[in-house]
């Protein structure tokens, strides 16, 4: 049995021996399992490289895949898994906030059968009110969305089983968030509190922009639902302004006003105008639901995903593993 440790480094110089010597190999050293560490290095311009080549040298179960550039953490986790080939796969930041103490409770629950075992932030911590606030919005409307599978605070300090990394190799779109797609997978998840450390040095390279661009990626590459609310909204005016309308005529053309409204023309051009609005809306987010299902079909993800340890006497190329 092996454990592959995935992790990402991005200019993390100051930082990653002591990661490495004081934190990760300590703990490592103490798994029964046989393990590799893949030392993923995207794009850093700094000394990282170097630094995690030397270890590389010195450790031999090091592996070092080196980006061409730098193309984000989460194609940095996923290019780990596709070079991993333990029995259980481990992905784990370079700059101590997911303590590496912590991978023995990871193992101990994946050995009980937990097939994606999760790390979820927050339970024990005291965040900034903007920063609680902005997470709860996050997961909200990621819920109003009808994305159901992630719990709030999910991180991708995770432990997933063999099984699961061979299906999240099959994914092929480019557009991606790692825990979104495995959360969206299935399998038995198991959650495991844990309070996110300090980082040992460096700055975190997600700033506010990132973080929003990632909070956008999230929501286009998971939900449809924005397109059907504003769908919606451009049904409700057209619908509300056509009525207006026909009272408009029926009360100011038809019967002359009994109401004693004196409508004019004004009133009359505005309801049609919003009448318009409504059009286009509702035809905007027709078109924009085409382009949702085309959308869907180049992401190109699997119709379904087999558990192969729970299926019985399939034929044996789709048991293979891929
Ligand atoms: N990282 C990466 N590529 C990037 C940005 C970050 O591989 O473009 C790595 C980084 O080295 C670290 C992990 O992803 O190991 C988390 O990054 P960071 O600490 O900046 O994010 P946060 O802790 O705020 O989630
Ligand atoms: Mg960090």
């Amino acid at each position: 049995m092996k454990i592959s440790f995935v992790i990402p480094v991005y200019n993390e110089e100051k930082g990653f021996r002591d990661f490495y010597n004081k934190l990760l190999l300590p703990e490592l050293k103490q798994l029964k399992y046989d393990y590799e560490l893949i030392l993923v290095d995207d794009g850093s311009s700094d000394k990282s490289l170097e630094i995690i080549q030397e270890i590389a040298e010195k450790d031999k179960h090091v592996k070092v895949l080196c980006f061409s550039r730098n193309f984000g953490k989460e194609i940095a986790l996923t290019a780990g898994i596709h070079e991993a080939t333990g029995d259980a796969v481990m992905t784990i930041d370079a700059d101590g906030q997911q303590p590496p103490k912590l991978i023995h409770e990871f193992i101990k629950k994946w050995e009980e059968g937990g097939e994606i075992v999760i790390g979820v932030r927050g339970k024990y911590e005291k965040h900034g009110f903007i920063a609680k606030l902005g997470s709860k919005f996050f997961y909200k409307i990621l819920r109003m969305m009808g994305v159901k599978d992630t719990v709030p605070g999910s991180t991708d300090f995770r432990i997933i089983d063999r099984c699961v990394a061979d299906e999240y190799n099959k994914l092929t779109e480019h557009g991606r968030i790692t825990r979104g797609l495995m959360d969206w997978m299935g399998f038995k998840k198991v959650y495991i509190d844990y309070v996110y450390g300090n980082r040992l040095a460096g700055k975190p390279s997600y700033n506010f922009k990132k973080l929003f661009q990632l909070a956008i990626d999230s929501f286009v590459s998971l939900s449809t639902t924005p397109l059907i609310i504003f769908g919606w909204i451009g049904v409700l005016i057209t619908i509300v302004s056509f009525i207006l309308g026909i009272f408009v005529i029926v009360e100011e053309y038809i019967m002359a006003d009994p109401l004693q409204l004196r409508l004019t023309g004004t009133t009359c051009l505005s309801i049609f105008i919003t009448f318009l609005i409504g059009l286009v809306l509702t035809s905007q987010a027709i078109t924009a639901l085409y382009i949702s299902h085309i959308h869907a079909e180049t992401q190109g993800r699997p119709l379904y995903i087999v558990d192969h340890k729970n299926s019985r006497n399939l034929n044996e190329r789709k048991a293979k593993k891929a």
